[in-house]
């Protein structure tokens, strides 16, 4: 424990050290800097009565995670999630773009995040073959970059929203579980939530075989133990915002707006539901499998959580009157609109990945594809991280397909 000294533990250094291997740079996030983050920690030692330590680290795996275990209550954070939350926020909400364009950046968007994910796995080629499938799409636009720290004027409720649900959820991981709900509700809660989704209807035997999946495994995810810690995560993580976003704006002289907020807790929860089923589907290709039974699963678990997000953040932000519920009913449907928008570009991409067009073929339309010298750069753009990643792995005397991309298709790019 190190309350007070202000420093981790050495004991949480070597640990955090072990997790996150040699490759990238990270330190703790030092607190006596007076940012909008602080405020948030503040708030998190507070509420834990611990010291929290945030491990900021620069690049690497589009991860955020808990440590616990440890003298420390540590969560992990990564620039690349940063940006990757910034990147999908873009997608659902941005309605300049026509839908199509949007579900095609989407699909793209997510291939590229699998592609990755993939690699990290050590599944070659899964990995070079999502990336292909991800360049050999239509629509061109350059990717949105997040600022790397917050400007006072941009601290509105998107940005502290965006800058602090995903670590306040990790810091969550380090409240206490309880018995709450109960393991009976959370378990109906996951037959219900298979029978409400619509690719599933009238299909009682794929919902038993899900169901058996889940009573099969004493550590799946969508068991009650399991469930309930994430759901204690994630009213950590709308307190700790709506908290956040009080004191923080109030410093620029601005109060939250409850709609917006709102909003934004409910976006920010979809965007690490997102995150989820890229990893799950990138699992899926690891171990050779099409990843619909694995994202039929994360999707049980991640819509039971954001229907409880969405009451506790209605239930914190207002005032229960009949104006606000038909406020938050208004929202709902709007971001459902762009979710939808989203999860079909998700779709389309689990659909390319199933569809097994041959090595050849892949590399001969993504070649097409790079031809045109605005397309190659930002296709060199949106690749960057998977390309980084891909060279430390691969050599010119290899002669896989993931060799071949990098030395052959995204070459076109350099
Ligand atoms: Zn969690």
């Amino acid at each position: 424990m190190s309350v007070g000294s202000g420093q981790p533990h050495p004991r949480t250094l070597r640990e955090v050290s072990e997790t996150l291997g040699p490759e990238p740079s990270w330190a703790p996030y030092d607190r006596s800097r007076n940012t909008p983050l602080s405020a948030v920690l503040d708030y998190v030692a507070g509420s834990l009565q611990r010291e929290p330590v945030l491990i900021w680290v620069n690049g690497g795996s589009p991860a955020v995670l808990a440590l616990t275990g440890l003298p420390d209550p540590v969560a992990i954070w990564s620039t690349r999630h940063l940006e990757l939350s910034g990147t999908l926020r873009e997608l659902v909400v941005d309605r300049r773009l026509e839908e199509r364009m949007r579900r095609e950046l989407a699909r793209r968007t997510i291939l590229t995040v699998v592609a990755e994910l993939a690699l990290r796995m050590g599944a070659r080629d899964a990995a070079a073959r999502s990336v292909l499938l991800a360049i050999g799409g239509d629509v061109v636009r350059p990717q949105v970059t997040v600022a790397m720290d917050l400007e006072p004027s941009a601290q509105d409720e998107a940005y502290v929203t965006l800058w602090s649900f995903a670590i306040a959820h990790e810091f969550g991981h380090h409240v206490p579980a309880g018995a709450d709900p109960p393991d009976s509700v959370l378990t109906g809660a996951v037959t219900e939530a298979f029978q409400r989704m619509p690719a599933l209807a009238g299909e009682s035997a794929v919902i038993a075989t899900l169901l058996d999946q889940v009573r099969a495994d004493p550590e799946h995810r969508n068991r009650p133990h399991r469930l309930r810690r994430e759901l204690v995560a994630d009213g950590f993580a709308v307190e700790t915002v709506i908290e956040a976003a009080g004191r923080i704006m109030k410093a620029g002289g601005r109060t939250p707006r409850p709609g917006f907020l709102l909003h934004e807790l409910c976006l920010a929860h979809y965007q690490i539901g997102l995150v989820e089923r890229c990893a799950s589907m990138a699992r899926s290709l690891a171990r050779g499998e099409i990843a619909s039974w694995e994202d039929l699963q994360a999707l049980a678990g991640i819509s039971i959580r954001s229907q409880f997000v969405l009451g506790a953040a209605a239930h914190l932000l207002g005032d229960g009157s009949e104006r606000w519920e038909a406020a938050v009913g208004a929202m709902v449907d709007d971001i459902s609109a762009g979710v939808g928008v989203v999860d079909s570009g998700l779709a389309d991409a689990m659909l390319a990945v199933a569809q097994r067009s041959s090595d050849g073929q892949l590399v001969s339309v993504a070649r097409l594809r790079l031809r045109d010298p605005m397309r190659r750069a930002l296709v060199r753009q949106q690749t960057t991280a998977f390309s980084r990643l891909a060279r430390q792995m691969v050599t010119p005397a290899d002669d896989d397909l993931l060799a071949t991309v990098i030395f052959d298709v995204l070459e076109l790019t350099a």
